[in-house]
């Protein structure tokens, strides 16, 4: 399906490039690709097959937290060419400043973004696994970060994708879709 649609959509040129980092499990996010592209629908998305290493000068030793602007800093060293965007994918906490941690970041307009799947597991919060509801969570945080990437900012809907996260219940409130006012400014760039 993913392979189809990169050749339906090549005029359109936009591909994205998924890198996991050393220490995520492939299996937990091979279903990404074609999850992104239902809400992207002109972008297509692949997974890299070689594993970032996370540098060690971001891990914060006090905190036991990784800071995520040094790590989307870093990701710009790492990426490859031929992509519009890269998706850093990592399985260790991250905290931004002033913030106790965060699901992800991204540069608004910019190439990279990053997510953390740490926090997007039910047993994180000491709930029982629940894989249906850890790939939703990592489709929804994906999709905000590289929503920033083309450009999309914050929004008041509680339920549109692009809505900020203070906690994991703000993330299963909103959907995995931007809301009608985000989707026009998001396809309006895309297309
Ligand atoms: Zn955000
Ligand atoms: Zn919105």
């Amino acid at each position: 399906m993913l392979s189809q649609l990169e050749k339906s959509h090549d005029c359109q040129g936009k591909r994205v490039l998924l890198l996991a980092s050393k220490g995520v499990d492939l299996n937990e996010i091979s279903f990404l690709p074609e999850s992104l592209l239902k809400v992207f629908k002109v972008v297509s998305f692949e997974i890299g097959k070689d594993f970032f290493k996370i540098p060690s000068y971001a891990y914060d030793k006090a905190r036991r937290q990784y800071n995520s602007t040094l790590l989307l800093e870093y990701l710009t060293t790492v990426k490859l060419r031929g992509y519009e965007k890269y998706l850093g994918i990592v399985d260790v906490d991250l905290y931004a400043r002033g913030l106790n941690f965060v699901f992800g970041e991204a540069i608004l307009n910019g190439e990279e973004a990053l997510i953390s799947l740490h926090r997007l597991r039910p047993e994180f919060y000491g709930d029982p696994p629940n894989e249906r509801l850890f790939k939703a969570r990592i489709v929804k945080e994906a999709v905000h970060e590289l929503g920033h990437t083309f450009g999309l900012a914050h929004c008041d809907n509680p339920e549109c994708v692009m809505h900020f996260s203070n906690s994991i219940i703000d993330t299963d409130i909103k959907k995995a879709q931007p809301c009608l006012t985000c989707q026009t400014k998001l396809f309006r760039r895309l297309l």
